[in-house]
């Protein structure tokens, strides 16, 4: 492409949505992906006849008050994407309780009270304090500088916000719960979000939570590459060009403003560099940082000082030779917690220790009409918080051992809860953060960008503006955070943001 507006770093969802946005507005982008395929994190791959969902497992909302409505319905995603709503919100099996919980606030509560009801107070301000927060920022305004002038009168306007902002999850449930079970099922997908309730920001919590008890959660009918291959194909059909197999190494910064990129495709030995008035990194942050020159990279690397990543999931792929919902599994996402897990304090610790004691989670494909599978077969995924430190320093036989002990122990964990379950399984093959590392770039495997912990959420979260001019962020790492519907969003207002820009950014 010749003088593009705009050059893309990454076809995550955040640089596809950003991309889409921006071709749609006229804006000729050129977007370039390391790997052979657009998405990061949402793809799929095949094994052995199987199509495998590389990471997604749901995704929240959709309903008329969800911006990613809007979103889908600017970028035609609504007409060329099924969505398929999951039955439930998820099932959650303690050693004392097994409770399925419905996507529906109203239903949801009766289930809980029904379980505890000495608890029934508290498990009202729960949801009643996600949905207020959520509406809260519903209504913050857009513009920063409306914002700013709010600021004397915000504790007024936004009381749960001004309250809650700066609270962690843990924090608040203590607060208003004291039964342990309760608070393992209330907040059972919690390791969606982050390893540890006590440093999870409840804001950041909330507005997710809050979402799905709203729309529910869906699935991408054969797979989240289908929505990354949308995407990419909207920027093509608007004017704009995909390029993959093409790596960024160098932002070509001019009198202190980025006004370029130093690409290598996998096909030619030579570096080339591409020149555009705005470049936006949909790559990790800390990459950035790293393709800078001196002295921007050293204006970043200060921004983001001290800021700590996410996490990292592990995920045991599992093919199984017949469609196992004969097996009266009663969800489509169960989160089982073992012995020792019986606090939420224990739980978050089980994460920090061995894969035979880590709180883990089975997602159930054959509960729905997923377009995974082949025919007569059916598809699951065991996942669990991972840390790359429990991959690095093995050789690849090494590794490849590990991660075969892995894979089989997770799936003995399952037997106990599923028994029968290891019978059916034609295919088993574990993707790490080493994995998610190596196909995505991202630091540690890290899928949600920087850790959504107070002080790095809402109002602390790093914005799409980075301290470079003509350098723009869409990504898990900024603004808003993590997650399919966090990376969508951000590439949305990145976008946003850039189309807004008086300053002469397309010039
Ligand atoms: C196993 C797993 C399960 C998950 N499950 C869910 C779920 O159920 N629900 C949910 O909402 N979220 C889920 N997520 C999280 C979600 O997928 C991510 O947060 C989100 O997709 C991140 O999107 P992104 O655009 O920020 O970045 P990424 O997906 O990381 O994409 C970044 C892209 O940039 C490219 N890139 C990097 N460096 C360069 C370079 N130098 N040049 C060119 N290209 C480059 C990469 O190749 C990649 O394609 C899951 C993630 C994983 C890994």
């Amino acid at each position: 492409m010749q003088n593009p507006d705009i050059i893309i770093i990454g076809g995550g969802l955040g640089g596809l949505t950003a991309g889409a946005r921006l071709a749609k507005a006229g804006r000729k982008v050129l977007l370039f992906e390391q790997h052979s395929v657009p998405g990061g994190c949402a793809t799929t791959f095949r094994r052995q006849g199987f199509l495998v969902e590389a990471g997604l497992h749901e995704l929240d909302g959709l309903d008329a008050t969800d911006l990613k409505t809007t979103i889908f319905r600017e970028l035609d995603v609504f007409d060329k994407i099924q969505f398929v709503r999951l039955p439930e919100f998820y099932r959650v099996v303690t050693s004392t309780t097994d409770l399925v919980v419905p996507d529906d606030s109203a239903a949801a509560i009766e289930v809980f009270v029904k379980a505890f009801p000495a608890e029934e107070k508290g498990i009202r301000t729960f949801f009643k304090t996600i949905h207020a927060l959520r509406d809260e920022v519903d209504r913050l305004p857009l513009n920063r500088n409306i914002m700013k002038l709010l600021y004397p009168v915000f504790p007024m306007l936004f009381p749960k916000l001004a309250l809650h902002n700066q609270r962690t999850l843990g924090e608040f449930i203590d607060g208003i719960i004291t039964d342990e079970e309760l608070k393992l099922a209330l907040v059972a997908n919690y390791p969606y979000y982050h390893d540890d309730p006590y440093t999870l920001s409840l804001l950041y919590f909330s507005l997710a939570q809050s979402s799905y008890y709203r729309g529910g959660g869906h699935f991408i009918k054969g797979g989240s590459q289908r929505l990354s291959n949308h995407l990419a194909d909207f920027i093509v059909e608007h004017g704009g060009e995909v390029m993959l197999n093409s790596k960024v190494t160098r932002i070509v910064v001019e009198n202190g403003r980025a006004v370029g990129v130093a690409v290598r495709r996998r096909q030619d030995a030579e570096e080339a560099v591409f020149r555009a008035g705005t470049i936006v990194a949909n790559a990790a942050v800390p990459l950035v940082v790293e393709m800078l020159p001196e002295p921007e990279r050293g204006l970043l690397a200060r921004r983001v000082a001290g800021m700590k990543p996410g996490i990292a999931w592990l995920s045991a792929y599992i093919g199984f030779r017949r469609d196992i919902s004969s097996l009266n599994n009663r969800a489509y996402s169960t989160f089982f917690m073992g012995d020792g897990q019986a606090s939420l304090k224990e739980r978050a610790l089980s994460n920090r220790s061995g894969f035979d004691q880590r709180g883990f989670a089975f997602v159930d494909y054959s509960r729905i009409d997923s377009g995974l599978g082949a025919e007569g077969k059916s598809f699951g995924v065991i996942t669990t918080v991972d840390y790359i430190e429990d991959w690095e320093g093995l050789d690849e036989e090494a590794y490849r051992r590990k991660k075969d002990e892995v894979a089989r122990m997770l799936v003995r964990r399952l037997e106990e809860f599923m028994p029968g379950i290891s019978r059916e399984i034609e295919y088993l093959e574990l993707g790490t953060a080493r994995t998610v590392r190596r196909f995505t770039g991202n630091p540690g495997g890290v899928a949600t960008g920087y850790a959504n912990v107070p002080g790095q959420s809402g109002t602390g979260r790093l914005g799409h503006r980075s301290p470079v001019p003509g350098l723009y962020f869409a990504s898990a790492w900024a603004a808003p955070g993590g997650g399919f519907t966090g990376a969508i969003l951000g590439g949305w207002m990145s976008a946003g943001e850039i189309l807004s820009t008086k300053s002469g950014d397309m010039t």
